[in-house]
């Protein structure tokens, strides 16, 4: 590969194939995020009647739950082309310059884990997201030149699983901010139903429901248990694929029933073994874990907090009693957060 920024969504990992096969066409087939799907609807609409482009929209939340996915809406309700890059991939001013002045009017920029820009780039983009403009300087010392350079009008579509890393200037500046959040059982189950349709895949509403309740709220992880169940029925030869047949293979995974990940499972062990149920303070937490105190609070907290597993307290993080149970620890007094307060 040539060290472009700009990356293909339609790569040639088998798993990212499968998932852009499965990606809505339209917004009005996005499952869920009802919200901020009709916020988005009527962003687009106003826009198109007023022949302008689209505000910069910030989408942040956890992975696998749609964002990309909304960029790539987003371009097509707008009929404007799309452009898709990555915060790390853009190393110089060059890069991001490049993209800019390549894009005709109208279209969009899509930035994915965008709070990993450079301080550099960012301050380019600046400029470029308010005025539509980017200067470029050629020298260095007292007497640098700088070139300004005249774009299009453009959309920046800024992606984040981390929101609280990015600077207060950029966030200002994008006109709309949405929230991706976990979807529910019915939700997913909507989704698996579709990819099922999609991929050929003969399965009863009740092994859908099974793999919903084991994908940790995230289509990604759906689609993927969903790949690999259809994987498991024809090498068995099933005709139709029943709950117990996935139950099964996704035992086979070790995919656990609650569809907790590997560091889920650790930050749980963790509260209820080392620290006892807590509370305790993120960051010993994520020293516990050998993860980032960012990252477990915007990445595994979240859904740890919806599960009823964990609760954030002003004192610190404490267990449940559900997480003692699924650890297989007996709480302290009964329940975790009875007995402590
Ligand atoms: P993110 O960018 O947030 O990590 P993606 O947009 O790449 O997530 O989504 C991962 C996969 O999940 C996509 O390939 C898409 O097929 C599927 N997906 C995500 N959200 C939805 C949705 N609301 N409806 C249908 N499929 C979805």
């Amino acid at each position: 590969m040539t060290s472009s920024p700009l990356m293909d969504p339609v790569a040639q990992d088998q798993d990212v194939v499968f998932e852009t096969s499965l990606r809505p066409r339209r917004l009005a087939e996005f499952v869920g995020q009802a919200r901020l799907r009709g916020n988005l609807e009527v962003l687009i609409k106003a826009a198109r009647l007023r022949r302008e482009p689209l505000d910069h929209v910030l989408l942040t939340g956890p992975p696998g739950l749609g964002k990309t996915t909304l960029a790539l809406l987003i371009a097509r309700e707008m009929e404007a082309e799309i452009r898709c890059t990555s915060g790390p991939a853009l190393e110089k001013p060059g890069d991001l310059a490049g993209i800019l002045t390549s894009l005709p009017p109208g279209g969009v920029l899509f930035v994915d884990e965008i709070h990993r820009l450079s301080r550099t780039i960012e301050e380019y983009l600046y400029p470029a997201m308010e005025d539509y403009r980017i200067d470029i300087i050629l020298d260095r010392g007292p007497g640098a030149r700088s070139v300004r350079l005249h774009l299009e009008p453009f959309t920046l579509v800024g992606a984040t699983t981390r929101a609280g890393l990015l600077t207060a200037p950029l966030r200002a500046r994008f006109g709309f901010h949405g929230r991706v959040d976990y979807y529910g059982g019915g939700d997913l189950e909507k989704i698996l139903s579709r990819s099922a349709e999609l991929l050929s895949v003969a399965a009863l509403p009740d092994a859908l429901d099974e793999i919903a309740r084991r994908s940790r709220g995230t289509p990604r992880i759906a689609n993927r248990l969903l790949r690999r169940v259809r994987d498991f029925a024809q090498v068995d030869g099933l005709p139709r694929v029943t709950r117990d047949a996935a139950a099964a293979t996704l035992a086979r995974l070790d995919i656990d029933e609650t569809g907790l990940d590997e560091m889920d499972r650790r930050i749980l062990d963790a509260l209820v073994r080392k620290h006892r149920g807590g509370p305790v303070g993120i960051s010993t937490l994520a020293m516990s874990v050998g993860e980032e105190p960012g990252t477990l609070e915007e990445v595994h907290e979240p859904f740890l907090i919806q599960q009823g597993l964990l609760e954030r307290t002003r004192a610190g993080r404490i267990a449940t009693a559900r997480a003692f149970e699924l650890v297989g620890v007996a709480p302290p007094n009964g329940t975790a957060a009875g007995g402590l307060f």
